[in-house]
């Protein structure tokens, strides 16, 4: 029979346990490209970029550039915006969180970032006011994790729009509690 000392130790730990997301947003990673403010990420372009977009609660607004062109719709001949900087701090978020539970850096491969309109439109099942189009959306895979994975990550941190798809996770920075599956 358990002991009253050994319950609440247990008790104890459980509760370390749920608390722990809470206390890992506080600390740092040990890899230098990896972190809340920061980002790894390619593109299916072949482009690769490591980059910190936030010090604090200011954004470089070089960095941010760089993303942006990251970001570029590539396949319409490199059209680019000003992508919501939000969306990299989500992205953080769940590569952060990600990394930190595999004990490896994980890298975030964007599939389709911005879309031009026109593109937009030629593609099968897109809402025509995509938030790709937009500049606050992002098609993505988490190299060498399943996309059932990811959504789950996405989820626990409140996304504000994420799709499901079998080979990618999209999540966005639009309105509030949209969910789908593709
Ligand atoms: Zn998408």
């Amino acid at each position: 029979m358990q002991s009253k000392r050994e319950f609440i130790k247990t008790a104890v730990m459980a509760s370390m346990l749920l608390a722990a997301p809470a206390i890992c947003i506080a600390q740092d990673t040990p890899w230098a490209e990896i972190g809340y403010d920061r980002i790894l990420v390619a593109n299916t372009n072949g482009d690769r970029l490591a980059v910190r977009f936030r010090t604090g609660q200011r954004y470089d607004n070089s960095n941010l550039q760089q993303l942006n062109w990251l970001w570029r719709d590539w396949r319409a001949g490199g059209a680019h915006r000003q992508i919501d900087p939000l969306l990299f701090g989500d992205l953080a978020l769940i590569q952060t969180r990600m990394s930190l539970d595999f004990a490896e850096p994980k890298l975030i491969l964007v599939n389709s970032g911005f879309r031009t309109a026109s593109r937009n439109a030629t593609i099968e099942g897109a809402a025509r006011n995509s938030q790709h189009v937009q500049g606050r959306a992002c098609d993505f895979n988490m190299v060498g994790v399943s996309p059932a994975l990811v959504v789950g990550y996405a989820e626990s941190y409140g996304v504000h729009g994420l799709g499901r798809y079998a080979d990618f996770t999209h999540i966005d920075v639009g309105p509030e509690g949209r969910r789908w599956s593709g």
